[in-house]
């Protein structure tokens, strides 16, 4: 979700109004930009991302930005689980700046005619002092970053950037790491099997009215 908010290309170097961060994108079944709404351009013009603005987007594939394969794969995973089942999905995740550390939830929302809401709402953002070394994507870089957690790959461990004394690799690529594709495929598996429990609670109370006829 590089562009939205996933990988923090249009959001803005702002704190205490970040606090309202809101954004809203409508999605079809192929992943196509409906509409997107709340906060979103205002932060794509104050962070000079104009090429994320919302008539630049529309109309086009989710997936087209979002600048790796892992993250693509999830996100297209995520919303296809919530248009089959029709249950809402949520995903928290970090998306920080060199400066702040900040907490978003992603909520996929099922809608009419196979399309699905996705709304991205800060719900936390904290000063980092010092600030981290800034990072830009690279996908030439050999540090990986993980798109949802924001934790740095180094010496095959996982490590969460904000850590003391951990500096942060000036390039990165982008990834999703082990903890994070396992709690996505939690929140899958979890929607799936809720459908099935009200499927099952359905009939069974099918069942109880049939025999009370
Ligand atoms: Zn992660």
């Amino acid at each position: 979700m590089a562009l939205l908010c996933w990988k923090c290309s249009v959001l803005p170097d702002r704190t205490a109004s970040l606090k309202f961060f809101q954004s809203f994108c409508v999605v079809d079944s192929s992943l196509r930009i409906l509409w997107v709404g709340g906060d979103w351009d205002d932060f794509a013009r104050s962070n000079g991302g104009v090429s994320a603005l919302s008539n630049t987007i529309l109309s086009t594939r989710l997936t087209a930005h979002i600048a790796d394969r892992a993250t693509a794969d999830r996100v297209s995973q995520m919303v296809q689980a919530v248009l089959e089942t029709r249950r809402p999905l949520h995903l928290d995740y970090r998306c920080d700046a060199p400066h702040q550390v900040r907490r978003f939830r992603l909520t996929i929302q099922p809608m009419k005619h196979g399309r699905a809401v996705m709304v991205h709402q800060l719900l936390d953002a904290v000063q980092v002092d010092p600030p981290m070394v800034a990072w830009r994507y690279d996908p030439l870089a050999r540090s990986q970053k993980c798109s949802v957690c924001g934790a740095v790959l180094v010496d095959q461990t996982w490590l969460d950037p904000t850590l003391p004394e951990f500096e942060h690799p000036s390039r990165v690529g982008y990834t999703t790491c082990p903890t994070c594709d396992a709690r996505i495929a939690a929140a899958l598996r979890e929607l799936v099997e809720t459908v099935a429990e009200t499927e099952f609670a359905e009939v069974v109370a099918l069942q109880d009215r049939d025999q009370t006829r």
